[in-house]
């Protein structure tokens, strides 16, 4: 069966870009699955550093090769790589990138940096991709959630979206068999289909929840990105019931899209950090093509033409749209993003 998208203008770029996001998202399995518990103990980044530069490298090889004029903001440049005493990370790097690489490709570091670099651009353009290659690098190395969330932005609207979830299975309670990944083509729909290729797209949707006290919402794992004491104070407020579910990465925004959550509230600790446009283009159309809505904690629709920031926006709250009203008031009465 062809793919519902077979005939709009921008199916090469979804399809691509599902292609290229699984591949990484195996990538990242690979090296997740080899992590000891002890390196966990002590502090060692370099199992997300290696699953973050490779999964750079491999999605902007792809993009590069067939759009080659497509400027990508990626999170991620190749410096670190190159630096004394990194020699064995980089090594490590290369075997991975190798390994997920069609079978004759041998590339050398210079070569997997040069496409590490190809998602480098920070400004703004007619039309770029964002990228994050592991979004979620605490819950990466928890063996928790954490997403690869690659995104085209065209005069400033998204317009297509693959967020790819390795560790999240079709049900949050479930399992998580092969993984999920999401896909949409603005106004298309969405999508979800398992992270290995296999099996159809099924369309996904918002919950039909309309009682704000209904709530079921989740947030991040780390306090220091969301205040959680805001958060319940909103819970509070508006009577909800539920415990929050906390996740790490864009999976929060799959869990809003699918219809288990009805709202992700990410409320400002400061007035001074900046949303990054990689940490939510994906899941942002992910989310409004299953039904839903997003804006920052005032109601403001994000806006994609800054450049690598979020512009004038502060938070980020994801609904089903049909208790959006009432959280964003809930927010305003409790002053809440006032500092
Ligand atoms: P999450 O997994 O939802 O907690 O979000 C992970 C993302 O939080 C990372 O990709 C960072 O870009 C972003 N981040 C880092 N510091 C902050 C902060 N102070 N406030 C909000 N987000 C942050
Ligand atoms: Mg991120």
């Amino acid at each position: 069966m062809k793919n519902p998208w077979h005939n709009h203008t921008l199916a090469r770029e979804l399809d691509l870009g599902i292609a290229a996001v699984a591949e990484a998202g195996l990538l990242c399995r690979a090296v997740q699955d080899r992590i000891d518990p002890g390196a966990l103990q002590k502090k060692d980044r370099s199992p997300v550093t290696v699953a973050d530069f490779g999964s750079q490298a491999l999605i902007c090889r792809t993009l590069g090769e067939v759009f080659p004029d497509d400027p990508v903001i990626g999170e991620e440049d190749s410096a670190a790589l190159r630096e004394a005493g990194n020699e064995t990370l980089a090594g490590w790097v290369v075997k991975h990138v190798t390994q997920h690489l069609p079978g004759h490709m041998a590339p050398d570091l210079d070569q997997v940096c040069a496409w590490i670099d190809r998602g480098n651009a920070k400004d703004y353009s007619p039309r770029f991709w964002t990228l994050d290659p592991i979004d979620g690098t605490k819950g990466f190395l928890r063996k928790q959630q954490y997403a690869i969330s690659l995104a085209l932005i065209i005069e400033g609207e998204i317009e297509a979206a693959i967020v790819g979830c390795p560790n999240l299975g079709e049900s949050l309670t479930g399992d998580r068999g092969t993984g999920t990944l999401y896909a949409a083509i603005r106004g298309q729909g969405a999508w979800q289909l398992p992270l290995s290729g296999e099996g159809e797209p099924v369309r996904v949707h918002v919950s039909k929840q309309v009682d704000p006290t209904l709530i079921r919402f989740c947030e991040s794992v780390e306090a220091a990105h969301s205040s959680h004491g805001d958060a319940a104070r909103i819970a509070e407020h508006l009577a909800i019931a539920a415990e929050p579910a906390r996740l790490d990465s864009q999976a929060k925004y799959a869990v809003v899209a699918r219809g288990e959550a009805e709202a992700y509230l990410r409320l400002p600790r400061d007035a001074e950090y900046k949303e990054k446009i990689w940490d939510h283009a994906g899941g942002l159309l992910i989310v409004t093509e299953a039904g839903g809505k997003v804006t920052d904690i005032k109601g403001r629709e994000l806006e994609f033409n800054h450049g690598h920031l979020l512009g004038k926006s502060m938070g980020v709250i994801v609904t089903n749209g049909l208790v959006h009203d009432a959280v964003i008031e809930a927010i305003r009465e409790l002053g809440i993003g006032e500092f």
